[in-house]
């Protein structure tokens, strides 16, 4: 079914600047622990090789003394703290493998923050999935280490964005894929993830749907579905780069190349994949078909977090790389365990709204 209608951001808008807390609140709930050491040593080599051994075809040894005595020094803070890491399938093999409790796409960060009960939830990705912990778990403290990680999807798109859509089209009901604000999310009807948007948009049983912010996401639904999509034209500024071109060139140096796509690409590189699914999606259907060559069409780290638990599959690296992802680093999530920051607050009114549609979206399989 092709896209019905298709409306989008005014332009030139600057994104939204992203709420945090009064700098101290959380620190006077918590109070401040002393900065720990951060020499490499014998022990500190010692204590960190079973996780070297996790990255080390991803992580040359010349580089393990820089990240070790911040991986210890994060895993006894968050014991001492009482504090999870929530990491993004985007973040860096020594996040992603060495100091995160729970790894995932959106959706499986979403379902984790909803069951977490530590005091505090360090969130190692971007403000918006921040934000949706939060949400979820309005009287844990969630902290994001740079409140500067954004997502030009969730920059596309404002509440009264959403309003003026429901204005225009009455009582058509609203989906919106988790990249978006808490102030979005408040507006709609239900959240999605790219693992589940088909599922959600069909759950709503209308013959027509609003769908928002990313018009590559809407676009891959409206074809795999009878429903009509209206959609918002934001785009993911990492996944629009790809172009079928590039995998075309890498296709014909290598014809048995598998090619993996996820769906926020434009249709005609999606044309060129083998498959298409979220990054959980993505890194499941690596794990089951081990190809001997693949070119994983998304933020590169993925590929590094992939390759460290497979090191038998060659990874080829177009490497697009997500600055928002990137802001977060190993000596912020220290800063950020000692200090308590950056908070994430949101208006328990606006939060109690978009908890609304969250809920719907975790809650529709179980
Ligand atoms: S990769 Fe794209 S969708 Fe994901 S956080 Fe970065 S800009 Fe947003």
């Amino acid at each position: 079914m092709p896209i019905l209608q298709a409306f989008g951001p005014s332009p030139g808008r600057p994104p939204p600047p992203a709420p945090v807390g009064d700098a101290t609140a959380a620190a006077r709930r918590h109070g401040v622990v002393p900065m720990p050491s951060l020499d490499w040593n014998a022990q500190v080599e010692r204590e960190t090789a079973p996780l070297y051994a996790r990255v080390k075809t991803v992580i040359p040894a010349i580089e393990w003394p820089f990240f070790a005595p911040y991986v210890k020094a994060i895993n006894a803070l968050k014991r001492e703290r009482n504090a999870v890491i929530l990491a993004h399938n985007y973040q860096t093999p020594e996040i992603y493998n060495c100091v995160a409790d729970f790894v995932g796409d959106s959706l499986q960060l979403a379902r984790e923050a909803a069951k977490v009960d530590a005091a505090i939830i360090v969130q190692c990705g971007v403000h918006f999935m921040a934000e949706t912990s939060k949400i979820l778990n309005p009287d844990k403290t969630v902290l994001i280490p740079d409140r500067r990680a954004g997502c030009s999807l969730a920059a596309a798109i404002t509440g009264q964005d959403v309003r003026l859509l429901r204005a225009k089209f009455p009582g058509v009901p609203v989906v919106a894929y988790v990249n978006t604000s808490a102030e979005v999310k408040a507006e709609v009807d239900v959240c999605c993830t790219s693992s589940n948007a088909i599922e959600v948009v069909e759950s709503l049983g209308a013959d027509t749907v609003i769908f928002l912010p990313d018009r590559y996401l809407a676009h891959y639904v409206a074809a795999h579905t009878t429903v009509k999509i209206i959609a918002w034209q934001g785009a993911c500024e990492v996944h629009e780069r790809f172009t079928a071109e590039e995998l075309r060139r890498y296709r014909a140096d290598d014809p048995a190349l598998q090619i993996i796509a996820h769906p926020e690409c434009p249709p005609d590189v999606i044309g060129e994949a083998d498959y298409t699914g979220s990054t959980a999606g993505m890194i499941d259907w690596v794990r089951k078909n081990r190809p001997r060559r693949v070119v994983m069409v998304t933020e590169c780290s993925m590929a590094d977090n992939v390759q460290a638990e497979l090191p038998e599959v060659e990874f080829v690296r177009p490497c697009n790389l997500c600055p928002h992802m990137k802001r977060i680093t190993l000596p912020k999530i220290l800063d950020s365990l000692i200090h308590l920051r950056e908070e994430v607050v949101i208006d328990p009114t606006m939060a109690a709204r978009a908890r609304r549609a969250v809920e719907r979206m975790v809650n529709l399989r179980r």
